[in-house]
């Protein structure tokens, strides 16, 4: 059996190692490695792909969530409501701004920002509202947006974990994550579900006006040359990284049928195993399954981890702390109790392998020592 590994980026690359190498060796050979011509034709088919209207590349989905809440214009003081369940990136760059990070639960099935706790969150001073599609199913876009409307506030999606997943809008619409906002965020770090070989990210907007202070923020405020209207960034997509990322885009949706059938095999695996709550599907998301994330119930989850890791079998806790209760994010609005689905999901969620190269003897193996470890302990 080949190692298990949380993410296998080597047998993913070997499949199309031939078209990444030339697309490599072109831009080298071209030495355009800032700003190339391919930048803006990986931009174009991602364009398409989400079905958007711009998009704009950057150095990566953490540079892409700043320069989202620059371009808003979002000011010391206002409030940025996000959910307490998260990467840290999310709130990281609402502190960094000197916005103020008003964190909110997560539902128990979705792991998604509750809309109803969004509402309890309003005050005068929110300005906009940062969803985050974890683990690779889109919040519950269609409340969130209605919030959005009704108190006038920005929607910035942060799509780092769940590009290509599809919200079925109950007005009909099928929409790609990241696309339903005001503006979405993406993350090409090489582990997530379209992962360049560095760091990467993107932008996304179906507004003319935003996009264009998108593009100026993200390079030093400058909209002519050398004229800068406003404080920006330099965060840039660098050529060899677009190139990659072009090559592969258009294995994105069999990348995406990959790791749902992986974790087909883990549902039915693991289906009548009530110390175990699997991955709920929201009925309105697809799910792209980023991460593969169970609850423990009843069972120690670390000492599952534990054994798995004596097993070869790496499993992670994503997120081990909510953010509520990290050093540099606590506050005196918060303390101990107040978030408490997120803090549930903090001591007892693990995430499983999950990548495109999983094959069944590796998934049966893994399976196996779940469920070996399961029936020692009950
Ligand atoms: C990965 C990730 C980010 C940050 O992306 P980077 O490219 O690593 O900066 C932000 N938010 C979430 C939810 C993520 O998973």
């Amino acid at each position: 059996m080949r190692k298990i590994q949380m993410v296998d980026l080597y047998s993913q690359y070997v499949k199309i190692k031939p078209e990444i190498d030339q697309a490599i060796q072109e831009v080298i050979d071209s030495t355009a490695f800032i700003k190339g011509p391919v930048v803006k034709f990986f931009q174009k088919d991602l364009e398409e792909y989400l079905g958007v209207k711009h998009v704009i590349p950057c150095g990566n989905g953490t540079d892409a969530l700043q320069i989202s809440m620059m371009a808003l214009g979002l000011k010391p003081d206002d409030e940025v409501i996000t959910a307490d369940f998260t990467f840290v990136a999310t709130a990281e760059v609402i502190a960094l701004l000197g916005l103020t990070p008003v964190l909110v639960d997560v539902d128990p099935d979705y792991f998604n920002i509750i809309p109803e706790a969004i509402e309890k969150a309003l005050t005068p001073h929110t300005k906009a509202i940062v969803p985050v599609h974890l683990f690779g199913q889109c919040a519950d876009m269609d409340a969130i947006m209605e919030i959005a409307r009704r108190h006038h506030l920005y929607v910035i999606e942060d799509a780092c974990q769940a590009i290509g997943s599809e919200y079925h809008s109950t007005d009909g619409s099928i929409k790609k994550a990241g696309t339903i906002g005001n503006i979405g965020c993406t993350s090409f770090f090489p582990s997530k579900n379209l992962g360049c070989y560095g760091d990467g990210g993107a932008i996304f907007t179906n507004d003319d006006e935003l996009a264009n202070m998108l593009r100026g923020i993200a390079n030093h405020g400058m909209f002519a040359r050398y004229y800068h209207d406003f404080v920006g960034v330099n965060s840039r997509l660098d050529s060899i990284q677009a190139a990659i990322l072009k090559v592969k885009l258009p294995h994105l949706d069999e990348y995406i049928s990959a790791r749902q059938k992986a974790a087909q095999y883990y549902e039915r695996a693991f289906a009548d195993i009530p110390y175990l709550k699997l991955p709920v599907r929201h009925p309105k998301s697809s799910h792209v399954f980023h991460q593969y994330t169970l609850i423990c119930n009843g069972i120690s989850r670390d000492d599952l981890v534990n054994y798995l890791a004596k097993k070869d079998i790496p499993a992670m806790v994503y997120y081990p702390v909510p953010l509520h209760l990290q050093k540099a994010y606590k506050s005196e609005r918060y303390g101990k109790g107040d978030f408490p689905v997120t803090e549930m999901l903090s001591a007892n969620v693990f995430s499983l392998p999950m990548h495109t190269e999983l094959d069944e003897e590796q998934l049966q193996y893994i399976c196996d020592q779940v469920l070996e470890f399961i029936s020692r302990v009950k």
